[in-house]
């Protein structure tokens, strides 16, 4: 047995979504939205269900899906992309999963931002890769030259980045990127952008992707996920964008993993990337309001935030709180106690975590977040 992964706990997601099940809690923890999805991708998936092929895919995805993340990411972010360098995946995950086996071999030194997605380190050290880490600090997580320099070596032969961030809701601006993509292209080194929360954006922000920064082309892998764009997040349809030279690769390792993804649900996806811009435009503005009802909430009930600038969660300070708890201790009794389950961000350290920070998920309707509020409200107060 590996000891790598018979070592490894359940994710801390699992763990706290069983937790939720079994205290009848309300759960803001594990990312997923309670509202629903958009209609006619799930009528279009159906369609294929019954009129198209279910037979094996294309090893490399559907021409369409390929051609319509290409034109996506044109016609959005203004990329030069050939569907030729696109993989279809099983999620992001397998995109990583594929990603990081292509590209890793032995030795390699992988630079890594903590907090991190919790899927990066074991595939890193999977592939053999020696990780090293720049640490993100609350409140304000900034990348900094100086980080960099001390983390990138010689031996750096890529560099995992995720924009906007999971779980810290920080979208990296341009001067960030900025140094992230000089030294990229100073070490030629690879980066693996994942990406998954381009669209889940607030505040007028635009989303910018790695690739576009100057000399980052040819030296960027960038990683997508329909579950996030489409509130989808079981169909588990992802890809990743990478360079000639790297797609070959890429492709090579996906083919052993899961070879192809379910092909009805891949048309779905592609006919939704299609979409008109007013659909992007409302799920923003939706995600928005509900962000803003709860951090409302939230700072009724006595609770600071910090900036939810992308993605659907939000992180609350329990020190500035007024709670004198670690993060692990706060969602364990949180959860059992008072009914509401969010998640520790230690959990997403390898090493010197922050502890005094847990991540609340707000794609969740008005009644889920204020039943949220109410119940984490009763939990600050086991603390007092
Ligand atoms: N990367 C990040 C940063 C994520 O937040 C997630 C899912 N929350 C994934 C990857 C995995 O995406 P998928 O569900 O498409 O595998
Ligand atoms: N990515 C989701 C989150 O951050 C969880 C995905 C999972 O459960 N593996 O909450």
């Amino acid at each position: 047995m590996n000891p790598l992964f018979a070592g490894l706990p359940t994710t801390i997601f699992t763990r706290m979504s069983a937790l939720a099940v079994a205290h009848k809690a309300v759960n803001l923890g594990q990312g997923f939205p309670d509202f629903g999805w958009p209609d006619d991708v799930v009528a279009r998936a159906a369609e294929a269900l019954t009129t198209g092929s279910n037979q094996y895919a294309p090893m490399r995805g559907l021409p369409e899906l390929r051609r319509a993340v290409a034109d996506h990411y044109r016609r959005h972010q203004a990329l030069e992309v050939d569907p030729e360098e696109v993989t279809i995946t099983s999620g992001a995950t397998e995109a990583l999963a594929a990603a990081i086996a292509a590209l890793v071999t032995p030795g390699d030194e992988v630079l890594l931002f903590q907090p991190l997605y919790d899927a990066y380190l074991p595939l890193v050290l999977r592939a053999g890769g020696v990780p090293r880490y720049v640490r993100l600090t609350p409140p304000d997580w900034r990348i900094t030259a100086e980080a960099l320099a001390e983390a990138f070596t010689d031996r750096t032969r890529l560099v995992l980045f995720n924009n906007p961030h999971n779980p810290s809701a920080r979208v990296f601006g341009e001067a960030e990127l900025g140094l992230l993509a000089e030294a990229c292209v100073r070490h030629d080194t690879v980066a693996l952008s994942d990406e998954v929360w381009e669209h889940v954006i607030f505040d007028g922000r635009r989303h910018v992707p790695l690739a576009a920064l100057p000399g980052m082309k040819e030296l960027t892998v960038k990683i997508g996920s329909a579950g996030k764009i489409f509130s989808l997040t079981g169909w588990k349809i992802g890809w990743v964008v990478a360079p000639p030279p790297i797609a070959g690769p890429i492709a090579n390792a996906h083919q052993f993993l899961t070879f192809s993804t379910a092909p009805n649900l891949q048309a779905a996806a592609a006919y939704g990337l299609g979409k008109d811009e007013v659909y992007f435009r409302t799920m923003r503005a939706d995600f928005a309001a509900a962000r803003d009802a709860l951090v409302a909430g939230l700072a009724q009930a006595g609770f600071a935030t910090l900036p939810a600038e992308g993605t659907y969660f939000v992180c609350v300070d329990l020190a500035a709180s007024g709670i004198r708890s670690d993060d692990a201790t706060f969602c364990e009794r949180a959860v059992r106690e008072a009914g509401v389950a969010a998640i520790p961000l230690s959990a997403f350290y390898a090493e010197n975590p922050a502890t005094n920070v847990v991540r609340l998920c707000f794609a969740k309707t008005p009644e889920t977040l204020a039943a949220a509020v109410e119940r984490l409200a009763a939990a600050r107060k086991l603390f007092r």
